[in-house]
């Protein structure tokens, strides 16, 4: 008999359910519903419970055939426990043990932090996994995940991969964490812009008013000074921290996600080049890649989080 495992990815907006097959780890099928507004530590249970039961219905399985439900949460979580979230109202609450009270008592349960179940996500889908993988992703803020011996590394109490605040340099402003200088300052769309604006306004740029990310990568691309200055900069600063986490687990591999990496191969080659200037030992041939699940990331890796118990 066919047996499944639900891997869903909890946001601020969105659910997002996944139903894959345990013997080939494929997605079937996923849908994205609205997060409900108030009552979370209920309520977003309860909704996920509701799209479960539509989509067996739709494939015709029986919740006897689900072995379990892993959850991607967009905060520091150990071992299912949650203090404090930034985006969901959840506080001091064991999500793995609320979740399964309103489960068939076979159902297998796990919680970890979305940025870190998405380094899972990343490297579980490769055709050859790594077995130790760093996943950072630049997007709004920087986050990321830390893959050891093919589990997720959480920490202490779930701190473990805060990727984005790893000090890289020294300024007076203040990171959303409250510290100074931290990769997401330099990496971070706010930072990019903001360094991009700062060297437009020193020597001239293509990039017109209200201009985006996208639009430096584009302009540095086209060799526009200004955008090449920032862009150059993000790649070194992305590349002192890679080589801060080379020379403390070194990984097999750095893989770099998120929207800024659209940039692709042109971003990618530049963190090579800054890497393997900064490196020590012979970590500089670790590999970097580019993610490839995009949006995926957190539900396929919550599937995998939950397979890694069950199996
Ligand atoms: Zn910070």
């Amino acid at each position: 008999m066919d047996k499944y495992i639900y891997g869903v990815d909890v946001g601020g907006t969105f659910l997002k359910i996944g139903l894959f097959a345990v013997n080939n780890h494929q997605l079937l099928d996923s849908k994205a519903v609205e997060t409900p507004q108030e009552n979370h530590e209920i309520s977003i249970f309860q909704e996920i419970i509701k799209t479960i039961n539509i989509i067996n219905i739709d494939h015709g399985i029986d919740m006897n055939d689900v072995l379990g439900i892993g959850l991607a949460i967009p905060c520091p979580t150990k071992n299912g426990y949650v203090s404090t979230c930034a985006n969901l109202d959840f506080c001091h609450i064991d999500l793995v043990q609320s979740f399964k009270a309103l489960l068939p008592n076979h159902i297998v349960v796990t919680v970890g932090n979305d940025a870190t179940l998405a380094a899972l996500g990343e490297n579980n889908s490769l055709e050859t996994p790594y077995e130790n993988a760093v996943l950072i992703t630049l997007g709004t803020g920087v986050g990321g995940g830390i893959i050891l011996n093919s589990n997720i590394i959480e920490g202490k109490t779930g701190l473990g991969g805060e990727i984005g605040h790893i000090k890289v340099f020294d300024t007076d402003e203040v990171c959303g964490c409250g510290a100074h200088g931290c990769l997401e300052q330099v990496c971070g769309t706010k930072g990019i812009l903001n360094n991009a604006l700062e060297q437009k306004n020193k020597m001239g740029s293509v990039l017109k008013e209200g201009f985006t990310v996208k639009d430096v990568f584009d302009a540095a691309k086209q060799n526009d000074k200004a955008a090449l200055n920032t862009v150059h900069r993000v790649a070194e600063y992305l590349a002192i921290a890679t080589v801060n986490l080379a020379i403390t687990i070194e990984p097999d591999v750095f893989i770099i996600g998120g929207g800024v990496s659209k940039a692709g191969d042109f971003l990618l080659d530049l963190i090579v080049h800054y890497f393997k200037k900064h490196a020590r030992f012979n970590t500089g041939d670790i590999k970097f890649i580019l993610a490839h699940t995009g949006n995926d990331a957190g539900m396929i890796g919550s599937y995998y989080h939950a397979y890694q118990h069950i199996k």
